[in-house]
C-alpha cells in the first residue's frame, strides 16, 4: 500500500486533518475527524475493555501466573516539578542535535544518514571556484548527509547532491567521486563538521555544535515569572500513577498484584516530527504499571509481552508486518531486566524496517524507590542535587514511604513494576494502515470496478452500519429512519439516503462501515431487509427487527 494513498483518504474521508491547517499547519499536530475519532476512541474503549475493567472475564486471564486487580486513574497533564527531576526525565530526557546555520533546520544526530567520499576534482570541469576546489582538496573527506526516506533513494540522493554542490556533471561522477560504502550510514556527535554536507545546506560545515535538546514542553505555573513556577507538560502517563501508588491502595482494597492504567495525552518536543502521526508532538498514551511481588516479576513481565501482542492479533494486525522484538541486554536500560517492543512494518518505513507500537518494559523498583529517595544509579549521568538553606543536598525523593506490606506474610518490600506502554495514536496509525485495501466490486450496472475498503475490525470500525433506504420514496426513507433511530441507541450508525446505492456502498467501505442494511421495496410489504458484509460482498435477507442481534453478534 502506498502511503500517500491512505493519506488522501485520511483528509478527504475526515479521519485526519493537520492541525491549525488554515494558518499553513503546524508541525507534529494533528486533529483527528469526525471518522477518525471515533475510530481512536474504539482503539481507547477496546484497550480499556479488555486490559480494566474486563480483564478478568476470562478469571484468572490465560497466561497469568495467578489472578489480579485492574485499576484506573486519571492524572494531571502538569504536575509537580519534582516529578520529573526523581524520574530521570529532567536530566536525562534529551536528544542529541545540531542546528544547520545555512537552512536553519534542526537535526537529530542519530538520524542523519549519509556517504563518506573521497573526492578528485576534475581540473576546470568542475566550475568551482578556486578557493572552494581548494577547501574541497584540504578536507578530503567528506560527509554527504541525505533525508531521502528509503536507503536506495538516499544512496541515490548523495551522489546527486555532491555533484549539485562540487559542479560536477553527473556523468563525471564516477570518475570524480570513491564511495566509501554501497549502502548509507549514521554519524555520530564526534564527527568534524566542517566535513558535512548537511540536508538543506549548499557548502559544508554548516552544522552547529552538537547540543542535547530537553524533550519536555516547559510552561509556567501562576502569573509570577520566576524559575519557581516552571513547570512542564507530562512526556509520559507513568508518573501520574507511580506517584499516586499509595493513594490508590489506602483507597481501595486492590491488593498486589495489580495493576493501575490510565489513558492521556502526552507531550514531547519532539526534534524531528515525521511519518504521518507515528512521532507527533502531542500525542496519546494508554499506559498501565503493573506491580508485583519480586520473585514473580519475570513471569509477569512474560505474560504482560504475550498478552499485549495477542490483543494487537485480536484486532487484525496479523501477520508478517507485527512483531515481538525482545531486547538485546546491551539494549536494557540499567534498572530493566527485560524488555520487549511489538513493533509493525509501517508502509512509509524502508522494507524490512518496523517502528514501535508498544514497549513492555520490566522497570524493577526504579520508579517507587526513585519517588520515595530520589536514588538514581550512580552508572546514568550524575545528577545535580539541589543544596537546601542547611547547605546539603536537599532530599531528592518524595521521602513518602512507597514500599507494600504483604498482609499474609507481614513482609514489607517495594513492589516491582511491569510497564506495558503503548501509543494511542500510533496504533491507531497502524490499523489504518492495515486496514486500507483495493479489490474489486460491481458498480450500479454490474461492471467490477476497483474499490477502496477499509477492513477495520468490526469492534473498532468507526460505524457499525449504514441504513440505506434504496431510493427516496414510497415510504422507504420513513421505514429506514425508524429502523436507524432502534440501532442508534446500542450502537453507532449511519443514514443516507443521497445518491445511487452502489455509491453509498463505496462510501461506507471507505469509511470501513462492516455492514449496510437496505430498506427496499420488499421491505415495505414482509418487513425484512437486506444486510450487505463489507468483505465478503456477500447479502442476504432477515427480519428487520432481527438486525439489531445480528449486527451486534457480528461487531463482537
Ligand atoms: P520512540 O523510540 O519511537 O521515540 P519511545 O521508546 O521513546 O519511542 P516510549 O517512551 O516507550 O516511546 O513511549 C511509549 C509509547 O508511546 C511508544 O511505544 C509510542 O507508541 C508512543 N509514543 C512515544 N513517542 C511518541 C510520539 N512522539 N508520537 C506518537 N506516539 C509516541
Amino acid at each position: 500500500m502506498e502511503m500517500d494513498k491512505l493519506v488522501a483518504l485520511c483528509k478527504r474521508r475526515g479521519f485526519l486533518f493537520q492541525s491549525s491547517e488554515i494558518y499553513g499547519g503546524l508541525n507534529g499536530f494533528w486533529d483527528y475527524g469526525p471518522l477518525g475519532v471515533e475510530l481512536k476512541r474504539n482503539i481507547k474503549d477496546a484497550w480499556w475493555r479488555d486490559m480494566v475493567s474486563g480483564h478478568d472475564e476470562l478469571a484468572p486471564p490465560p497466561g497469568a501466573p495467578e489472578s489480579y486487580e485492574m485499576t484506573g486513574l486519571d492524572c494531571t497533564i502538569i504536575m509537580h516539578p519534582q516529578v520529573w527531576k526523581c524520574s530521570g526525565h529532567y536530566d536525562l530526557f534529551h536528544d542529541t542535535m545540531v542546528d544547520c546555520r545555512e537552512s536553519k533546520k534542526r537535526y537529530r544526530i542519530d538520524q542523519m544518514r549519509g556517504r563518506w567520499v573521497a573526492v578528485k576534482l576534475p581540473g576546470g570541469e568542475s566550475g568551482l571556484a578556486a578557493e572552494k576546489a581548494a577547501e574541497v582538496e584540504r578536507l578530503g573527506r567528506l560527509f554527504i548527509v541525505s533525508d531521502a526516506e528509503s536507503p536506495e533513494a538516499a544512496v541515490e540522493d548523495t551522489v546527486t547532491r555532491a555533484c549539485q554542490v562540487l559542479g560536477i556533471r553527473k556523468k563525471k561522477a564516477e570518475d570524480s567521486f570513491t564511495w566509501e560504502s554501497t549502502a548509507v550510514v549514521g554519524i555520530d556527535a564526534k564527527v568534524d563538521r566542517s566535513r558535512v554536507l548537511a540536508p538543506h545546506a549548499t557548502w559544508f560545515g554548516t552544522l552547529t555544535e552538537p547540543r542535547e535538546f530537553n524533550l519536555m514542553f516547559s510552561t509556567q505555573v501562576g502569573a509570577a515569572a520566576s524559575d519557581d513556577a516552571r513547570a512542564f507538560l507530562r512526556p509520559e502517563t507513568a508518573q501520574g500513577i507511580f506517584v499516586n501508588f499509595k493513594n490508590v491502595l489506602d483507597s481501595t482494597r486492590v491488593r498486589i498484584p495489580f495493576g493501575i492504567a490510565q489513558i492521556g495525552k502526552s507531550f514531547r518536543n519532539e526534534i524531528t516530527p515525521r511519518n504521518f502521526t507515528f512521532r507527533s508532538r502531542e500525542f496519546e498514551q494508554m499506559e498501565i504499571e503493573f506491580f508485583c511481588h519480586p520473585d514473580s516479576s519475570f513471569q509477569w513481565y512474560q505474560y504482560w509481552r504475550d498478552r499485549r501482542m495477542k490483543w494487537y492479533t485480536d484486532l487484525g494486525l496479523a501477520g508478517a508486518r507485527l512483531r515481538l522484538r525482545e531486547h538485546h541486554a546491551d539494549e536494557l536500560s540499567h534498572y530493566s531486566t527485560g524488555t520487549a517492543d511489538i513493533e509493525y512494518a509501517f508502509p512509509f518505513l524502508p522494507e524490512g524496517d518496523f517502528g514501535e507500537l508498544e514497549g513492555i518494559a520490566h522497570r524493577g523498583d526504579f520508579d517507587l524507590r526513585s519517588h520515595m529517595e530520589g536514588k538514581l544509579d550512580p552508572k546514568t549521568r550524575p545528577l545535580q542535587l539541589e543544596m537546601g538553606p542547611d547547605g546539603k543536598p536537599r532530599h531528592r525523593g518524595s521521602g513518602k514511604d512507597l514500599s507494600y506490606l504483604d498482609q499474609l506474610t507481614n513482609k514489607r518490600y517495594i513492589p516491582h513494576v511491569i510497564e506495558p506502554s503503548a501509543g494511542a495514536d500510533r496504533a491507531t496509525l497502524a490499523f489504518l494502515c492495515e486496514a486500507y485495501c483495493e479489490d474489486q466490486a460491481p458498480d450500479d450496472g454490474g461492471q467490477m470496478q476497483t474499490r477502496v475498503v477499509m477492513r477495520f475490525h468490526p469492534r473498532i470500525a468507526p460505524i457499525k452500519a449504514a441504513i440505506l433506504p434504496l431510493v427516496k420514496k414510497d415510504g422507504m426513507p420513513e421505514m429506514a429512519q425508524e429502523l436507524y433511530r432502534t440501532l442508534k441507541r446500542h450502537c453507532n450508525v449511519f443514514y443516507d439516503e443521497k445518491q445511487s446505492i452502489g455509491k453509498r456502498y463505496r462510501r461506507q467501505d471507505e469509511a470501513g462501515t462492516p455492514f449496510c442494511v437496505t430498506i427496499d421495496g420488499q421491505s415495505l410489504q414482509d418487513g425484512t431487509v437486506t444486510l450487505r458484509d463489507r468483505d465478503t460482498l456477500k447479502q442476504w435477507r432477515l427480519k428487520a427487527d432481527e438486525a439489531l442481534t445480528e449486527i451486534r453478534q457480528r461487531v463482537q
